[in-house]
């Protein structure tokens, strides 16, 4: 495919007039630089120096404005991994009545969106840190659609799985290095710089060692709507099979991470489900039929491993069953349990680990990158062969870590199928799995308090309110209320769980005391609704 521009003419004297006189424009949306996407006029790349350039004119607009606190340390993170610092952006500035004596700027005319991809060579990588979010920001700003030009920043050659970024625009996008077929100067007319973090579920590790985001922002639903999408482009559609073909698929490594025994795993697979399993991997299938294939599948079975992201492929109801080798604890790597269990995901997750070393085979001599050892002290080569588990680490390098997750494993059967009946709390099931609502209660209404006074050491509190405005038109198998008592002035409350929209409070009621009374509706046990506003009861 060529790296043309556009099909669209532009008038260039027409945009050459307009850099000249109006310059770059900026308008951000963020605090930080880590939460920062910036929307450009004019902003131009200078393939020599390899800077972005910010021209001023009288008509410039930079917002925000930080003066020089725009390099403490950046102005946004040109990736979707938060703050790393070999992924900053900033540009340089000059005056527009420099453009005189600059090379004739090209104008690039699409409405472009710029990124740094994080590591296009690796498969979770290019879905969690790039794939999904620039799907994400493209629906946040309209004029990012179908014809949107993408631009990979990083420096990266196209990668291993270039094919699935074409799938997000009709463009061809362009990598760092194409920019200078173009000439010295290019001149986005307009463009988006940044990429959105709202769908990104796991830190890897590089502050404190990996783990799920502390505030996780994305539900299933966003994450099956963009697995559609990209199954639409892919043109897989999801056949109608009969009632009882449900099927296992194992995903396995051709060249590391091995499960030594497949024959034997999938002997017993078919025992234990009375399911055929199919095997794939990326060595021997395309990425299009393994998703084919996975979109069908009750259970996935597989290595630690970035292959593992295709879950997002699986359906509702499906299990995903991830195999860890020894001395790797399955709790201290979770980027799959996590995708598994966001709410709405609806997939059943697994963690099986080897805990017999001589089902291991161990790689002491390969390349460090490959989990090698040879190449360290003696006495640190011990102490990792000694080691019965990979104690917390941070990212990237830690030859322990590495040396542990490239070994091969011969899955101990009984251990295995333990595991299996112990985790799946039902059989994976997808013909029954339909999605499970997400609507919320809203508040209660009208909302009161009465109270009355027994005898001078007893008083009731009756407190009534109605249905949530919302109830009337859904169809919840579960409603109920909780009413939090609090008696004025104490700092613990009591929660109480009620079927009705009326209940009289008695016990630990006393006379001539004010309570605080919050009421909220809550369906299906974990639809949490709001609180109505705190009653002021006094007995
Ligand atoms: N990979 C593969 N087969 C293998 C080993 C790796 O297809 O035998 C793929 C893997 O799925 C990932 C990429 O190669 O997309 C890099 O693998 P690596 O082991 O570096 O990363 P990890 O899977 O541990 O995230």
């Amino acid at each position: 495919q060529s790296q043309e521009l556009s099909q669209v003419r532009i008038d260039y004297h027409a945009a050459l007039m307009a850099l000249q006189e109006q310059g770059t424009r900026m308008v951000c949306t963020g605090k930080m630089h880590t939460d920062r996407i910036c929307r450009f006029d004019y902003l131009c790349y200078c393939t020599e120096a390899e800077e972005f350039i910010f021209f001023h004119s009288n008509a410039s607009v930079m917002l925000p404005n930080l003066g020089s606190r725009r390099f403490q340390p950046a102005l946004l993170d040109l990736s979707s991994v938060e703050d790393h610092n070999t992924q900053y952006f900033n540009f340089l500035e000059l005056p527009a009545a420099a453009l005189k004596y600059m090379p004739k700027p090209v104008f690039v005319p699409d409405v472009t969106q710029i990124l740094n991809r994080f590591n296009p060579d690796n498969l979770m990588h290019i879905f969690h840190d790039d794939l999904l979010p620039i799907f994400y920001t493209m629906q946040q700003y309209s004029d990012l659609d179908d014809e949107a030009r993408l631009v990979f920043m990083e420096g990266w050659g196209e990668g291993a799985h270039f094919d699935l970024y074409r799938l997000l625009s009709s463009k061809q996008p362009l990598l760092k290095d194409h920019l200078r077929n173009f000439g010295k100067l290019m001149c986005f007319t307009k463009s988006y710089v940044g990429l959105s973090k709202m769908t990104t579920w796991y830190q890897y590790g590089f502050v404190q060692p990996q783990g799920p985001k502390a505030n996780i922002l994305v539900s299933g639903n966003e994450i099956r709507q963009f697995a559609s999408f990209m199954m639409g482009r892919l043109n897989i559609t999801q056949e109608q099979r009969p009632e009882d073909d449900d099927y296992i698929v194992i995903f396995s490594r051709a060249s590391n991470r091995l499960i030594l025994n497949e024959a034997e795993l999938i002997l017993a697979l078919a025992q234990e489900f009375k399911m055929r399993t199919v095997t794939v991997s990326l060595e021997e299938q395309t990425f299009d039929s393994i998703v084919q294939v996975i979109s069908g599948a009750s259970m996935l079975i597989s290595m630690h491993g970035a292959q593992l992201i295709t879950s997002m492929f699986l359906p509702r109801g499906a299990a995903v069953i991830e195999l860890f080798p020894y001395a790797v604890n399955p709790e201290q790597y979770t980027p799959y349990k996590t995708l598994a269990s966001l709410p709405g995901m609806d997939l059943q997750y697994v963690a099986w680990r080897n805990n017999i070393e001589e089902n291991s085979v161990a790689y002491p001599d390969r390349p460090w990158d490959q989990g090698g050892i040879t190449h360290l002290e003696k006495e640190e080569q011990e102490r990792i062969l000694a080691s019965k588990e990979v104690s917390r680490h941070l990212c990237c390098r830690n030859p322990e870590w590495l040396f542990r997750i490239y070994q091969d494993t011969v899955v101990d059967i009984p251990s295995f199928l333990e595991v299996l009946r112990e985790g799946l709390k039902v059989k994976p099931n997808l013909k029954k799995s339909k999605p499970i609502s997400t609507v919320h209660p809203g508040r209660v209404r009208e909302p009161k308090c009465q109270t009355s006074v027994q005898a001078t050491n007893e008083a009731k509190l009756a407190v009534s309110w109605q249905i949530p405005w919302n109830l009337k038109y859904l169809k919840v198998r579960e409603v109920k209320y909780e009413v939090w008592i609090q008696e004025q002035g104490e700092n613990t409350y009591m929660p109480y769980i009620l079927p009705h929209q009326n209940y009289t409070f008695s016990e630990n009621i006393k006379p001539f005391t004010t309570y605080l009374v919050w009421v909220r509706c809550i369906f299906n046990k974990n639809l949490l609704g709001p609180f109505a506003d705190v009653l002021i009861c006094k007995t």
